[in-house]
């Protein structure tokens, strides 16, 4: 069965000023939407058609570099879009707020290792919050489109967050600003998505 591109929960401004609507259309239309019609072809008539986009990035070592490739691009995106929204910052509360507190020192302290963790990722690639194997919080990057679902991640375990750091998510509006981008992505996380997703992954 083929892998749809999933609809944008918001529209294309709606993180404007922090990402621009122009940036979210190319980003999702052309590039999620190239991830996903290659996943697709890549994996057509192969014993992966029927496979999750989980089961199949938990196995990456043993398929194509297109999968590869494609196949985490299709998966961050996804997760990209959900863990984002427009309107005021807000903070993550309740369960998730206080095992961030106590697991990096508090939110200044997470953010800092998030936010280098993102700005010194060499060329394309990602930033994570994560659940490792354990069940701890643990933030990593990884290269190109991988991510911590790959049984090949130097840091394994169920993404929470991601932050894309390809110079195609914040080119037109940043140029070569990254860490201008990264701050203000903190501006336009859903961090009730992110909750979610971390008492999911528990
Ligand atoms: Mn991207």
């Amino acid at each position: 069965m083929a892998f749809q591109l999933p609809d944008l929960p918001y529209d294309f401004g709606a993180l404007e000023p922090y990402i621009d609507g122009q940036t979210m259309e190319i980003h999702h239309g052309k590039h999620h939407g190239g991830y996903t019609g290659k996943l697709n072809d890549a994996i057509k008539g192969t014993h992966l058609d029927d496979m999750s986009i989980e089961n199949i990035l938990s196995t990456i070592s043993t398929h194509s570099t297109a999968v590869r490739n494609n196949g985490g691009g299709y998966y961050n995106h996804d997760l990209f879009w959900k863990i984002m929204q427009g309107g005021g910052v807000q903070m993550p509360e309740g369960v998730l707020g206080a095992d961030i507190e106590n697991t990096f020192g508090g939110f200044e302290a997470f953010k800092n290792e998030f936010s280098a963790a993102a700005a010194t990722r060499f060329g394309s690639g990602w930033a994570w919050l994560l659940v490792d194997e354990s069940g701890k919080l643990v933030v990593s990057s990884t290269p190109n489109q991988d991510n911590p679902l790959m049984d090949l991640a130097d840091v394994k375990g169920t993404p929470i967050l991601g932050l894309d750091v390809w110079e195609h998510a914040y080119y037109l509006k940043y140029q070569n600003r990254r860490p201008e981008y990264i701050e203000n992505f903190f501006k336009v996380i859903n961090w009730d998505a992110v909750a979610e997703n971390y008492s999911k992954a528990k």
